[in-house]
């Protein structure tokens, strides 16, 4: 870290500082200048106390960090890309993942159109959500132990993987009964309790962006996973909240090449969430595939306009196999298969 010390600071108030900057577990390197001084703090930063709190002292104008917080998963710590492999399905390597299914899970005959015709079309995992956070307590909460059962049957009798949400602390142990992968959701996502119980099942973890998180902080949350020993993390974007009202939230395209670049785990790109629109999915799928994500979340209902949650912004069967058809040059000039 670099301590920047206020113009004019005579001597023995910038010793006072190096002393502390000692006391915290760092070498004291100061450079004198004519107008000011700096000290740069030699020691690592992630496992050293802050010395943020430095600006406490008078004569301390600003202490600047110069490590990047996130460790287990950034790029630096493993420059090759990882994957995750849920039973089977690799997420991260060559082949593309398409995960999809309906926004909630609503009864078994909806689930198992959805998942038979997601499957026929390409998908290798089956999203549906069981318990919804909604934003409205009188919304559909959805269909809880029961949908869960239901993604049993779909699976069984598929064979496609499933994803499906972790809302609670409390429901750690019967819902990894059930999902292959554990969907971290937007409102949890900094929920670090929640985190490092799903991280001690080992199972692994989609964690999704915060409606208004910063990269760095997205970053940070999926830290607490590996640093809980599970490092089957997968990060996805969902979009986040700006001052855009064409779209219901603003997918963050830009974020798929920073976490690339940042981190070595894998991203997926969820453009239902993202744009909150149905005509928009196709298109954001295309952008995420050139952008380098490793897979797609997309909700799908047999008849969006009926559906008990987010039904604007599902797409329906012929819809999808449209989306997946189009998307295979996509996929090859980016030099990925299905
Ligand atoms: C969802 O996937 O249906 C969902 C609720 O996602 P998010 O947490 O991104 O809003
Ligand atoms: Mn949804």
């Amino acid at each position: 870290m670099i301590v920047v010390i206020r113009p004019g600071t005579p001597r023995a108030q910038i010793d006072e500082v190096i002393a502390e900057v000692q006391k915290l577990g760092y070498d004291p390197r100061p450079i004198f200048g004519t107008e000011q001084t700096v000290i740069a703090a030699i020691g690592d930063e992630r496992t050293h106390h802050t010395l943020e709190s430095l600006t406490v002292m008078p004569q301390v104008e600003r202490v600047l960090p110069v490590q990047k917080k996130h460790k287990l998963v950034s790029r630096e710590s493993h420059p090759a890309n990882s994957t995750v492999n849920v039973d089977g399905v690799v997420i991260g390597g060559e082949k593309f993942c398409v995960m999809a299914g309906p926004c909630s899970v609503e009864s078994e005959e909806q689930l198992m159109t959805t998942a038979e015709a997601v499957k026929a079309a390409g998908a290798t995992i089956l999203r549906g959500g069981a318990y919804k956070p909604r934003t409205s307590p009188y919304e559909f909460q959805g269909l809880g132990k029961d949908g869960l059962a239901l993604l049993a049957k779909a699976k069984e009798r598929t064979g496609l993987k499933i994803i499906t949400e972790l809302l609670s602390e409390n429901h750690v142990e019967h819902v990894a009964e059930v999902a292959d992968i554990f969907q971290i959701g937007a409102r949890n996502a900094q929920n670090f309790q929640l985190i490092i119980a799903a991280a001690k099942t080992g199972k692994p973890v989609m964690l999704k962006r915060g409606l208004s998180e910063r990269i760095d902080e997205w970053l940070l949350a999926g830290e607490y996973l590996l640093a809980h020993g599970n490092a089957n993390l997968m990060f996805c974007e969902r979009g986040i909240r700006t001052f855009e009202t064409y779209t219901r939230n603003t997918l963050d395209l830009a974020a798929v090449a920073i976490v690339k670049k940042e981190s070595h785990l894998p991203i997926i790109v969820d453009p239902s969430q993202g744009c909150g629109r149905a005509d928009l999915v196709r298109m954001m799928c295309r952008g995420a595939v050139a952008l380098g994500a490793d897979g797609l979340l997309i909700e799908v209902h047999p008849n969006p306009a009926e559906a008990l949650s987010d039904g604007q912004q599902q797409i329906d069967f012929a819809g999808f196999g449209k989306l997946m058809a189009e998307l295979k040059p996509f996929l090859a000039a980016a030099g990925r298969t299905l």
